[in-house]
C-alpha cells in the first residue's frame, strides 16, 4: 500500500518580506535598548502579573511572529538584569556592547557548530585563541578553548591538572585506582566554582585546602608551604595550586610570580583563576601586578566581564596543549578524522573539553577585538580602576561611611556606619536594607558581601558606561537610604 504523501514543510517564514520587516524592527529596538540604557531604572522587579503571564502551557500551534514579539516587548524586555546600565555595580558583570548585537545576529544566521569539522568558524576561534596566547605570553604549543565562562574554564583546567598526574589510569579507572587522596590549594578568597570543580571531579571539596590571606587579601605563601608539607607528611598527594588574579570579594591579586616559583619547586600544577582580573594585563601600569601569569600551567578568564562581550564567553588556556588534549580527546567512529572534506581540520575543539556541540562564541569576540582594538580595552580597564580609587577616596572623606577593604583593582567595599549604631548585627541589617533599597528604586545596583565578618556594600566597576557622576550619585543615594532606614 502506498503511503499518503503529506505536503512537506519547513520552518522558513511563509513570507520572507514580512519577516524582514519585523526583523528590522527588532534590530532597531535592540539598538535603542542599548543606546538608551541610562534612561531606564537599573533594575525593576518582575511584577506578579508578568510572572504569571509568562507561565503558559506548551504552545501546540504556532502564532504570528509579531504577536510573540509583542509579548517579548511587554513581558521580557522591560526586566533585564540591569548590567547594561551605567550604575550597575553588582557582582562582576560586563556591560555588553553594541557590536555584540551584530555579531550575535550573524552567528545565529550561520548557526555554526563549533565542536569540530573544517569550516570558517573553527578558524575564527583559532585566531582568537592565538591572540589570547600572545597577550598572556603563552607559548605557541599552548592550547585553549572558548567556553561559557570561568566556572567551566576552571573545571576544565582542574580536570587537565588531575589527569596529568596519571594520564591513562584516571581516564580508564577513575579515582578508584588511587590509594592516595589528591589535594589542591587556594586561598580562602577563592571563588566557589573552584570548590565545585573539586566536587565534580570526585576529589571532594575538603581536598581543596583553604589557605589564609594577609591584610591585602593575598594568599599567605608561608601557610601554603606548610600546608603542602603537612599533606605530604600525612601521605596525601598535592597536585594543584589555584592562584587568583582578582578575587571576587575585593579584587586582590595573589603573588602570582611567587606562586609560580613555589609550584615549580614543588612540582605542582599552577592554575590561575583570572576571571576578570587577568585582563588587567592590557593596561601597561597594571600589567606589572600580574607578573607570573605567563608562567601558569593554565589560566581561566572571561570575555563577558571586563571585556564586555555579550554573555556568555570565557576562555581556558593550557600551557601544555598535549596534556590538555590527552585529558579530553576521544574520536569514536562517527567523529573519525578525515583527510579531506568537512570532516578534516586537524584537532577539533571537542577534544579539549566536555562539550561536543558548541556555539560560535568566537565571532562576537573577534568582532569586538577587531573593532575596538586591545588598547581601548586596556584604557577602559584603567578607567574603571581610577573610578574605584575615586570612589574609595570619596568614601574615606565622607562622614558615616567606612571602607572595609583595600582597593586593589576595581572593587570598593564599604558600609554606612552612623555614630549612633554600634551593634554589629544592626549595621549588617541596615546595610543590607540600603542595598535592597537602591536596587528596588532602580537608582543603582551594588551587591553585598562579608568582609571580616561584616556586611559590606560591594561596588564592582566593570562598566564602560560608568562616569564619576554615577559614583557621586551612588554615595548620595546610600546616605539618603541609610538616613531613611534609621527613621523607620
Ligand atoms: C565570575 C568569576 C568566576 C566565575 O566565572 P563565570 O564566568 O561566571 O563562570 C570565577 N572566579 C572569579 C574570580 C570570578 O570573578
Amino acid at each position: 500500500m502506498e503511503e499518503k504523501r503529506l505536503p512537506e514543510e519547513s520552518l522558513d517564514p511563509a513570507d520572507w518580506d514580512q519577516f524582514a520587516t519585523l526583523a528590522h524592527k527588532a534590530l532597531d529596538q535592540a539598538i535603542t535598548f542599548v543606546r538608551t540604557a541610562r534612561e531606564r531604572p537599573v533594575w525593576q522587579e518582575v511584577p506578579d502579573d508578568v510572572r504569571e503571564a509568562l507561565r503558559s502551557p506548551v504552545p501546540l500551534k504556532g502564532e504570528a511572529l509579531d504577536h510573540v514579539y509583542r509579548e517579548f516587548e511587554e513581558l521580557i524586555l522591560p526586566y533585564p538584569t540591569g548590567n547594561t546600565h551605567p550604575r550597575f555595580f553588582g557582582w562582576v558583570h560586563g556591560t555588553g556592547m553594541a557590536t555584540g548585537i551584530v555579531a550575535e545576529l550573524l552567528a545565529a544566521a550561520m548557526n555554526a557548530n563549533c565542536g569540530g569539522r573544517d569550516h570558517g568558524a573553527i578558524y575564527v576561534e583559532k585566531v582568537v585563541l592565538d591572540w589570547c596566547k600572545s597577550l598572556f605570553d603563552f607559548p605557541a604549543e599552548a592550547s585553549g578553548l572558548i567556553v561559557s565562562g570561568t566556572a567551566m574554564a576552571n573545571l576544565i583546567a582542574a580536570t587537565v591538572a588531575r589527569n596529568a598526574t596519571d594520564l591513562t589510569g584516571i581516564r580508564a579507572d577513575g579515582l578508584a585506582s588511587r590509594h592516595t587522596r589528591m589535594t589542591a590549594y587556594a586561598s580562602t578568597e577563592i571563588h566557589e566554582c573552584v570548590v565545585k570543580s573539586m566536587e565534580i571531579l570526585g576529589l571532594g571539596r575538603d581536598s581543596l585546602r583553604r589557605i589564609p590571606v594577609d591584610a591585602n587579601f593575598q594568599m599567605d605563601l608561608e601557610a601554603l608551604g606548610q600546608a603542602i608539607a603537612k599533606d605530604r607528611t600525612d601521605n596525601y598527594k598535592p597536585f594543584l595550586v589555584v592562584g587568583t588574579a582578582g578575587t571576587v570579594n575585593t579584587g586582590a591579586i595573589d603573588d602570582l610570580d611567587a606562586l609560580a616559583s613555589l609550584c615549580a619547586k614543588e612540582q605542582l600544577w599552577f592554575h590561575i583563576d583570572g576571571a576578570f582580573g587577568a585582563l588587567a594585563i592590557l593596561d601597561a601600569e597594571l600589567r606589572s601586578r600580574l607578573k607570573g601569569i605567563e608562567r601558569a600551567d593554565s589560566l581561566a578568564f572571561d570575555f563577558h566581564k571586563w571585556m564586555h562581550i555579550p554573555y556568555d564567553a570565557g576562555c581556558v588556556l593550557v600551557r601544555r596543549g598535549d596534556l590538555h588534549r590527552a585529558a579530553f580527546s576521544t574520536r569514536p567512529d562517527y567523529l573519525r578524522r578525515q583527510a579531506r572534506g568537512l570532516g578534516g581540520g586537524g584537532n577539533w575543539p571537542t577534544e579539549y573539553g566536555p562539550e561536543l556541540s558548541r556555539s560560535f562564541r568566537a565571532l562576537k569576540i573577534w568582532f569586538a577585538l577587531k573593532v575596538h582594538g586591545i588598547e581601548k580595552f586596556g584604557r577602559l580597564i584603567a578607567q574603571n580602576c581610577a573610578q574605584a580609587r575615586y570612589l574609595a577616596d570619596a568614601v574615606d572623606g565622607t562622614a558615616n561611611l567606612e571602607r572595609l577593604a583595600p582597593v586593589s583593582l576595581n572593587i570598593v567595599c564599604f558600609r554606612y556606619k552612623p555614630g549612633n549604631v554600634g551593634l554589629s548585627s544592626a549595621l549588617d541589617t541596615l546595610n543590607e536594607a540600603i542595598v535592597a533599597d537602591l536596587q528596588e528604586t532602580g537608582i543603582a545596583a551594588p551587591s553585598t558581601t562579608r568582609i571580616h565578618n561584616q556586611l559590606a556594600i560591594r561596588v564592582n566597576i566593570t562598566n564602560h558606561r560608568t562616569r564619576r557622576e554615577d559614583l557621586d550619585l551612588l554615595l548620595r543615594a546610600v546616605l539618603a537610604a541609610g538616613a531613611r532606614q534609621l527613621v523607620k
